[in-house]
């Protein structure tokens, strides 16, 4: 757009009005008078050359606009006194206008003024006559509207305006986008055409009160596409009045919350199924209890061996059992939050499927099922924590037990695949629907079908396999035809270069012979919990005796002076922890074996123990297994 240099202005121009007026009417005629006039009261500016470019007429406006006072215009050129139109876009149009008798008009900014003018030369025999309007107001308003378009248009949400009748008026490129509609399809059209009909009546309570000049305020609903496809959408609609302040129509801003609606969704379910997991977990812990009380009023009222072995026996199942889930529980919780570590080193993966049979066995015979090993010609050596990579191969195998009809068949096999091996663990069992499989390792994700409730479980297995397997670099999968067509799950791990294992002599081998008789101190708030422990101490042949609290810890250990103490930590009048640094402190209490025994087994648990002074630490229920491995190793520092 040309941009108009306009000389300083005055507003209050001092017109010399005799001279003015006679030079004029020498130059118009009657009939100019009464034009002369109207030119001087209206508001644009007007003024007129001669054919040798001299001003013969200026009307009041002119002076203003052109910043001179009449004397300094009329007889003089137009080019000696505006210099700077050569060149410039007037200079084409007066010269068109003068020379070749063509009119034209050209807008222009006149930053001094701070106004636009339509400017339009009309020629003629004596010259020509060029007129100014101000056209500000209008331009303004299409700036206006162009800003308000271009923020329209590049607007996210859906943009939309319609008629009282619900005729689609416009439709920016928001609304393209959400209802795959384009503006020339949709425009003109009824806005029925995005709503689904159950939701008319919507849109008929939504244009009465446009019509009352109410704004809806933003309301969730629904929406179809050009494609069918049902969206989520919310909208607000607002009345648009026109300039007699009357309703004329209405506008409606409508925003996709598809990805809110489905994040919501997804919250709920993952809450739904922790509620879920809850009351199936409250359910799992509880199931061995009730064997477990069972059987101490068996082993209160029988007094043959057999039975009083046999019950023993059952509750050392069930116990185990609870002790695993927790376990599992633990585990998941730790691998969620990053802080599983792996002890890794070179392993073979036979040793590592060796141990997963061996724990799964078993269940595999309970059932009945019938399980075939096959291994890799060649040793494979992994690079990995042995205890927990048996524990996915075990996780497997069990499940392939408890989802199997009695009487079925298991393999696990193994394949080398370039740098990887491939281990499958498949079965003859009740398999997995299409549907499941998408999500059969996420937490708490169980197929829903009534033989589960039977063999139990909380839904965590196969994410425990999927983290474990994951934290070893490798991968896990799972193929199955549907139900009744077994599964098949594949779990893929890096191998390390193979290379001849070098004996390494067993520890345990070693320690079973001479497992030294001790002097130990048993502290547990809970009686019964430091009660058993002590009598299964005192029955392997160490001398025990107990605490029930801190202080009576710290009394008991100077009493005594045990070479080993197992701390309780949470306890009342003085903490476990309390009781350690305590003890540290007197110069009885420096040789003291401490170990730690809690419910907890984080990490940030074990250095808080440590830092109190505590040798070790062992999760609650003790095994006495870990108890002893422990000791051996204190031992040997
Ligand atoms: P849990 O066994 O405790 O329910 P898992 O995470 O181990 O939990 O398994 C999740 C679900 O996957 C199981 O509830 C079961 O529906 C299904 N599933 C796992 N392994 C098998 C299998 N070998 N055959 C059929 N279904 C299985």
């Amino acid at each position: 757009m040309y941009r108009a240099k306009v000389n300083h202005m005055s507003d209050q121009a001092p017109i010399s009005r005799a001279r003015d007026v006679r030079s004029e009417e020498t130059l118009l005629s009657e009939g100019g008078k009464r034009a002369r006039e109207i030119l001087e009261s209206i508001t644009d500016a007007f003024f007129a050359l001669d054919r040798s470019w001299r001003f013969t007429y200026a009307n009041r406006q002119s002076y203003t606009l052109l910043g001179r006072q009449p004397g300094d215009l009329l007889g003089h050129n137009i080019w000696e006194q505006y210099p700077g139109l050569y060149g410039s876009e007037f200079e084409h149009v007066y010269r068109d206008a003068m020379d070749r008798h063509q009119e034209r008009t050209v807008t222009a900014f006149f930053p001094d003024h701070d106004r636009w003018y339509e400017v339009r030369t009309y020629p003629s025999d004596e010259g020509i006559a060029v007129y100014f309007r101000n056209v500000t107001d209008q331009k303004r308003g299409e700036e206006d509207r162009a800003r308000l378009a271009a923020i329209v248009d590049s607007s996210e949400d859906a943009i939309i305006s319609k008629s009282l009748d619900g005729v689609i008026q416009s439709w920016n490129a928001g609304a393209e986008r959400l209802f795959e509609y384009t503006a020339g399809e949709a425009v003109g059209r009824s806005i029925t055409l995005i709503i689904p009909a159950e939701r008319l009546d919507e849109e008929r309570s939504i244009i009465a009160r446009i019509r009352q000049g109410e704004r809806v305020e933003p309301f969730e609903t629904v929406r179809r596409t050009k494609s069918g496809r049902l969206i989520d959408i919310s909208i607000t609609v607002s009345p648009v009045r026109g300039g007699d302040g009357n309703v004329i129509a209405a506008s409606k801003v409508a925003r996709d919350i598809t990805e809110r609606k489905r994040a919501d969704e997804a919250l709920r379910e993952v809450d739904r199924k922790k509620d879920e997991f809850i009351a199936l977990l409250a359910h799992e812990l509880r199931n061995p209890l009730a064997p477990i009380r069972n059987g101490l009023q068996v082993l209160r009222m029988a007094d043959d061996r057999a039975s009083r072995d046999r019950v023993r026996e059952m509750m050392d199942r069930q116990l185990s059992h609870m002790v695993r889930l927790v376990d599992d529980l633990l585990d998941v919780s730790r691998i969620n939050q990053n802080k599983m570590e792996l002890r890794r080193s070179r392993v073979l993966l036979a040793d590592v499927i060796a141990s997963a049979v061996e724990t799964a066995r078993p269940q595999i015979d309970d059932a009945g099922h019938d399980l075939t090993v096959s291994m890799p010609g060649s040793p494979v050596y992994l690079d990995a924590d042995l205890t927990r990579l048996a524990q996915v191969f075990s996780n497997l195998l069990t499940n392939s037990a408890k989802y199997t009809e009695r009487g079925g068949q298991i393999w696990l096999s193994t394949e080398r695949r370039g740098t990887d091996v491939a281990v499958t663990v498949r079965d003859t069992g009740i398999g997995i629907p299409a549907e499941s499989l998408g999500h059969i390792f996420d937490m708490f994700s169980q197929v829903d079908r009534s033989v589960e409730r039977s063999t139990g479980g909380l839904g965590i297995g196969l994410a425990l396999v999927k983290g474990l397997v994951e934290m070893h670099g490798g991968t896990v999968t799972v193929a199955s035809e549907g139900q009744g067509k077994g599964s098949a799950f594949t779990v893929t791990l890096p191998v390390l270069v193979d290379r001849p294992a070098f004996p390494v002599a067993s520890p345990a081998a070693g320690q079973a012979a001479a497992r030294p008789k001790r002097h130990i101190l048993v502290v547990d708030d809970n009686r019964d919990g430091a009660e058993s422990l002590a009598m299964m101490l005192g029955l392997m042949g160490n001398k025990v005796g107990t605490a029930n609290d801190g202080l009576a810890a710290v009394e008991q250990a100077e009493a005594l002076r045990p070479e080993v103490i197992l701390m309780d930590v949470g306890m009342p009048r003085l903490n476990g922890l309390e009781a350690t640094r305590r003890i540290r402190e007197q110069p009885w209490g420096k040789g003291i074996t401490i170990i730690a025994q809690t419910g907890w087994g984080q990490d940030d648990d074990k250095q808080r123990s440590r830092e109190a002074g505590c040798d070790g630490h062992l999760i609650k229920p003790v095994d006495l297994q870990d108890l002893e491995q422990l000791l051996v190793e204190l031992d040997r520092k």
